[in-house]
């Protein structure tokens, strides 16, 4: 196991992403060697550290020699190519072992498209429901239905969400405060707050974690999992993603303490099917497209975006309220949830027309959870629609009447989100309208876009023109501050 730098570099990685990671590795090897196992480490301030995992390996195998390597697989198309080449270099072979960690494999989902014009998550997760026998019963869906949208994704109306009970936090141990220590040394420009540093970063603290969601927040988890709330970054989310990432949970035991919790019904149908679906189907589905389209994948642009990204999503200085929050809990936290990053921080940068490939290198490097297989076909394919469809049925577009009906973000902001012109409006509305403008003959063969397309064709050409221009200054202000990132 080796901590390199140049794993926190090769995209600008949030602080308290580097501790998250190399805590839970300090912790496993520890983990380890009291089992008895004998583990090779190299920790970062190590003078002899080579910098590479590729250096770092060969460095390994010259005084190691061994027969052969023997990994699992990686969570990103560049680290397998890094291990490839260098297992070729040495010229020792190389097995890779399927990782136990998912639900589906690589071949399980070569098989799923096999045939298939065009992929959707619903057909997958029906697919993985009867495959794994996971809220099913004699064959059918349990409770009749594959799910229960219509009774979840609420708001939280003027009240706001009163009490929301807090996740456990797990405050940094000795060996996560030496990591913090070395990282605020090495890293110190990095994006990222550390003072708030409280992930779980052991097997145990995932599973403490893990059960105080089951029986604290799953219950209300589907019908508050698109609100938002100022001041309140986790509201009913699991924050599990990490641990599952980290290998620290397995989806399937995360997936079993929901079922459980249903058939002891401390939790309702809705909330647990709506969770589950998340894990059963969105993650596993993300990941079968990581990695059936890579390398490609990430260099497409199916909207031909280019402008650069705002330099405030590095600071979350901007007068946009939702954004300033968004990105502010972000670079406190390395945490926003689903709704937060798709229709606030992303939302943005499509309808601004930020290249995909700007968004993909930010989310990698903002939040703790982002490893490439799960973070590219979120950014890319379902928040930017740069996949020209493969992730997403249409483009995820709305105006900022979506993010006021959703949060309260815009009760205190000093746009108005229902207007789309003029010197308060929001731009999000204008934007939304603008993209919608732009690319009208492309969404026209997209039937999911029929009802939008209607709105926009009573506007008359000089309401167009006018928000266009409004449009092309917001722009024109991003290209006179770029990003120096
Ligand atoms: C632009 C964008 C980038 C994203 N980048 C990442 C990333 O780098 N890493 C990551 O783990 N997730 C990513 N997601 C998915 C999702 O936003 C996070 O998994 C979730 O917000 C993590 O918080 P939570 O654990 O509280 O999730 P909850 O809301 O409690 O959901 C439960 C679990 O379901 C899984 N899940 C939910 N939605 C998705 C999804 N769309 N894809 C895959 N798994 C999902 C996660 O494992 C999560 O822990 C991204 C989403 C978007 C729109
Ligand atoms: S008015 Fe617009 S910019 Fe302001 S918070 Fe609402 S959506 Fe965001």
């Amino acid at each position: 196991m080796a901590e390199v730098a140049e794993e926190s570099t090769h995209v600008w990685s949030h602080q308290a992403r580097i501790v998250l990671f190399l805590s839970a590795m300090r912790h496993f090897r520890d983990a380890l060697c009291e089992r008895g196992i004998t583990v090779h480490y190299r920790e970062l301030g190590d003078p002899n550290n080579a910098g590479s995992l590729r250096k770092e390996l060969m460095a390994t195998v010259s005084w190691l020699c061994p027969q052969r390597l023997i990994v699992a697989e990686p969570g990103e198309w560049r680290v397998a190519q890094i291990l490839n080449e260098t297992a070729r270099a040495l010229g020792l072979e190389l097995e890779v072992r399927p990782d136990r960690h998912f639900l589906s494999s690589r071949e399980d989902f070569a098989r799923h498209m096999a045939g298939r014009k065009q992929l959707r998550m619903e057909f997958f997760y029906r697919e993985m429901r009867q495959r794994s026998g996971v809220l099913m019963q004699d064959g059918e869906p349990i409770g009749g239905a594959w799910n229960f949208d219509a009774e979840n994704r609420q708001s939280f109306g003027q009240s706001g969400p009163g009490s929301v009970p807090r996740p456990i936090p797990f405050p940094p141990d000795a060996t996560t405060l030496a990591v913090v220590e070395v990282v605020r040394r090495t890293f110190s420009k990095h994006p990222g707050n550390l003072d708030k540093f409280d992930w779980p970063v052991t097997r145990p603290e995932a599973q403490h974690a893990l059960a105080d969601f089951i029986a604290n927040r799953l219950p209300l988890f589907g019908v508050y999992e698109d609100a938002m709330w100022t001041g309140e970054p986790w509201l009913y989310h699991s924050r599990l993603s990490a641990a599952m990432n980290l290998k620290l949970l397995n989806p399937r035991e995360v997936i079993a303490a929901a079922q459980k919790a249903l058939q002891k019904r401390k939790a309702p149908l809705a909330a647990v099917e709506g969770f589950i679906r998340q894990i059963l189907g969105w993650r596993e589905y993300v990941r079968g497209i990581y990695w059936h389209f890579m390398p490609e994948y990430v260099e497409r642009n199916a909207l031909a975006a280019t402008l650069p990204l705002p330099q405030f999503y590095w600071t979350g200085d901007t007068e946009m309220n939702c954004l300033r929050h968004a990105l502010r809990q972000t670079l406190d936290l390395g945490y926003a949830h689903h709704i937060q990053r798709l229709m606030v921080t992303g939302l943005y940068a499509l309808l601004l027309g930020v290249k995909p490939q700007a968004v993909h290198e930010w989310y990698l490097a903002v939040y703790v959870d982002a490893v490439e297989w799960v973070e590219l076909p979120n950014t890319l394919g379902m928040s930017q629609f740069a996949d020209g469809g493969v992730m997403a049925s249409k483009p995820y577009v709305a105006s900022g009447k979506y993010i006021q009906r959703m949060s309260d973000y815009c009760a205190s902001c000093r746009f108005d989100p229902a207007k789309v012109t003029g010197e308060n409006a929001c731009p999000f509305t204008t934007l939304y309208w603008d993209f919608l403008l732009r690319h009208e003959p492309g969404l026209r063969k997209n039937h999911r876009m029929a009802m939008q397309l209607k709105n926009l064709a009573r506007l008359e050409s000089g309401r167009r023109s006018q928000i266009r221009s409004q449009a092309g200054r917001i722009r024109n202000e991003l290209v006179a501050a770029p990003s120096e990132v």
